[in-house]
């Protein structure tokens, strides 16, 4: 079942059925072995699902729970192997989405879910995306409208000390670091840990290329030849050449960004575009996750 979630829809199966979580991967495309999220209702997860529950997962919980952060703890015997691909950690979520929170309270246990895309692509922040991935292979997509956030969780490991951001997301990680009072460790890429790592991820059909700023996307736009080419920015180039798409979010700033980011990439790949110049938000909020996930995609270079 394929179900909303702030961050981006996610593909989930009770974790109290350890055949149905297996068929995630399948459908998926997903290689066994990477972690699944476990979400839940409410905070009570922790208990739950987590050996262990330090007086800083309480806090943080307290804090931002419902919402776009994941802790990783220790399990507990109740969360199954093939949820945690055999490690003895697990990360969990309350997402901040009513319509997941129903259903959550509903099957009483936590579920499992990536987000519902096929391995590697852009996260579906739609229940149309979900349908064009896997509409062959799920059986009931609940349709929350588009997500909030538009970008996937921000990932904490509270099992290390000082604790380390797994994935920058959807809780800008300054926010994190100021409600924790620690410095938090940061991890650039960590291919085992977390699969959102991976250098190649997030990756639309099209090329992506970063630019900083309008006229460097010029350049480069200007240099693909006759190849097909598109600039994602935050506001209009001025000066765009006409054949050149323009991708540009319907809201202003990084929430705006974040929230259309997933959507404009698909939008380049329906519309034949080779190249997508993409000139990101500055560095800092959430424009550190939406940097990272845009030199993912231009990290998977075919051939
Ligand atoms: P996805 O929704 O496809 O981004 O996948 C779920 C994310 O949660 C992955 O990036 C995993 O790395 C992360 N995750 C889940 N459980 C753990 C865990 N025990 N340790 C590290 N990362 C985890
Ligand atoms: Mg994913």
């Amino acid at each position: 079942m394929a179900f909303p979630t702030e961050t981006v829809y996610g593909l989930g199966a009770s974790i109290a059925l350890p055949e149905a979580v297996a068929r995630i991967f399948t459908a998926k495309g997903r290689p066994p072995g990477h972690p699944l999220i476990v979400h839940g209702a409410d905070a009570s997860v922790l208990d739950r699902y987590a050996r262990e529950v330090p007086p800083l997962a309480r806090v943080l919980a307290a804090r931002f729970w419902p919402g776009p952060l994941t802790l990783v703890l220790e399990r507990s015997g109740a969360v199954p192997d093939v949820v945690t691909g055999g490690r003895e950690t697990v990360g969990l979520r309350v997402p901040a989405q009513p319509l997941a929170l129903a259903m959550l309270r509903d099957v009483g246990a936590g579920v499992a879910a990536p987000s519902a895309n096929p391995f590697g692509r852009t996260s579906p922040t739609t229940a149309r995306h979900v349908l064009a991935d896997l509409g062959d292979r799920v059986d009931l997509v609940l349709d929350g409208g588009p997500c909030g956030v538009g970008l996937e969780s921000t990932i904490l490991d509270l099992t290390t000390s000082p604790p380390t951001v797994l994935r920058t997301g959807g809780l800008p990680v300054d926010v994190l670091e100021a409600a924790a009072g620690v410095a938090l460790e940061r991890v650039a890429t960590g291919p085992a840990r977390a699969p959102g790592m991976l250098a190649a991820h997030y990756a639309p059909r099209a090329r992506v290329v970063i630019a900083e700023d309008h006229d460097a996307a010029l350049a480069a736009a200007a240099g693909a030849g006759d190849r097909r080419v598109a600039i994602l920015s935050g506001s209009p180039v001025a000066g765009r050449p006409a054949p050149i798409v323009p991708l540009v979010p319907d809201e202003p700033g990084a929430e705006g960004y974040a929230r259309a980011l997933y959507d404009l990439l698909r939008r380049a790949d329906a519309l034949g575009v080779d190249l997508v110049v993409a000139v990101p938000p500055p560095p800092g909020g959430l424009g550190d996750a939406i940097r990272d996930r845009l030199g993912r995609a231009a990290a998977d270079q075919p051939g």
